[in-house]
């Protein structure tokens, strides 16, 4: 069932693709169409009319505070800096990034009205066009183009705040820093998948150092992630992975960040049919925030990074999906991780696989 993770993490890419693929056939039953549907009847996401845009009951949030705790747990022991922002970043510092680069689909930016008092009245005025699209009506999207970009755009990943900050403090100490980050996340991915939404949560580990220590860290990750979700009684598997990376040279760049194993995740089945969801993720990005943002380490070194991304709502989809609509019939060990004392379940967990917290 689930492939020993540090097997995972050693064995040559090619390796691990085939073997993980038969692992991930026999997961494909374990999906279930149904599951937005049974949860929108039930009340536990709120359908807003449009694809991946959900409103959370009450229950749902509930679950997704208490892994959030169970992570703080996991990684009481990194002694990370707690960072938190809005769901929105500097529009420059995004520029910077290369997002755009890889991923123009999927960013969200944020335009405003900034005009005067005939752009008011022409905006008034475009909104009561309608237009045909076969047989429906809809209002004209014309009053849109009174709307300039301001200064903000959406947050595409949790830790993509943290690296333009780092570099403004100047070289890192000699054991590099670790942050912990926590973001709704935009990204313009429309889809009846409730795994695939528009807006979700990520929290995230960041590293920042030298090679050695960003490779041990998401080695580290990987096993605890693992455990977690062990813990959690959700079957998984940990496969090598790549970006959805835009257009023709996509395909390559995809290529190459497979060879170089630099990113894997942990996919549950949860919703669709032809693949287990990928509920964590763990980055190896080399230098390549480092090289963008100039950050450095104590030596003056580039510095390399890597982070562990948690994706909150498809990790809570997850439980539903194999514990069943009603938390209270959940088993008793998950409730008690969720609800009840966790921090011994960890400890012991941790103590298990000799990474004491
Ligand atoms: P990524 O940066 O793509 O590796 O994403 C980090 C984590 O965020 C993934 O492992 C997922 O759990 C979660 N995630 C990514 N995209 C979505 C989405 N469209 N809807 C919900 N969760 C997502
Ligand atoms: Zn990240």
């Amino acid at each position: 069932m689930n492939m020993p993770t540090e097997q995972a993490a050693l064995v040559p890419a090619e390796a691990t693709a085939q073997t993980q693929s038969n692992a991930t056939q026999a997961h494909y039953d374990k999906s279930d169409v149904t599951l937005r549907d049974r949860l929108i009847e039930a009340g536990i996401l709120i359908d807003t009319g449009e694809d991946g845009l959900y409103g959370r009951s009450a229950i749902f949030e509930d679950i997704v505070e208490r892994l959030n705790q169970a992570i703080t747990l996991l990684g009481a022991d990194q002694h990370a800096e707690v960072l938190r922002f809005p769901p929105a970043m500097r529009r420059r510092d995004f520029e910077d990034s290369e997002y755009l680069k890889s991923f123009p689909n999927l960013a969200g930016t944020i335009h405003s009205f900034q005009g005067s008092d005939r752009g008011h009245h022409r905006l008034l005025e475009a909104l009561e066009k309608i237009v045909h699209i076969g047989e429906e009506e809809e209002r004209s999207d014309e009053w849109m183009d009174q709307q300039k970009p301001t200064r903000l755009v959406l947050t595409p990943a949790a830790c993509y705040p943290i690296y333009p900050l780092v570099a403004k403090r100047g070289n890192l100490a000699k054991d590099g820093a670790t942050f912990d980050a926590f973001s709704y996340c935009f990204r313009h991915e429309p889809s009846i998948d409730p795994g695939r939404m528009q807006m979700f949560r990520m929290r995230e580990y960041i590293r920042v150092g030298s090679p050695e220590q960003v490779m041990a860290f998401r080695q580290k990750w990987i096993e605890r992630g693992s455990l977690l979700v062990e813990l959690l009684q959700l079957p998984f598997e940990i496969d090598l992975a790549n970006d959805p990376f835009f257009g023709r040279g996509g395909k390559i760049v995809a290529d190459s960040q497979r060879a170089q194993q630099l990113k894997f995740e942990l996919l549950v089945p949860v919703a669709t049919p032809d693949r287990p969801t990928a509920c964590l993720s763990f980055n190896y990005h080399m230098e390549h925030f480092g090289e963008l943002w100039h950050i450095r380490q104590a030596d003056d070194a580039v510095a390399h990074t890597a982070c562990v991304g948690f994706g909150m709502e498809r990790t809570t989809l997850a439980l539903f999906r194999h514990h069943g609509l009603d938390v209270k019939a959940w088993p008793a060990s998950v409730r008690e991780l969720l609800w009840g004392d966790a921090a011994p379940i960890i400890s012991k967990g941790l103590a298990k696989m000799g990474q004491e917290a």
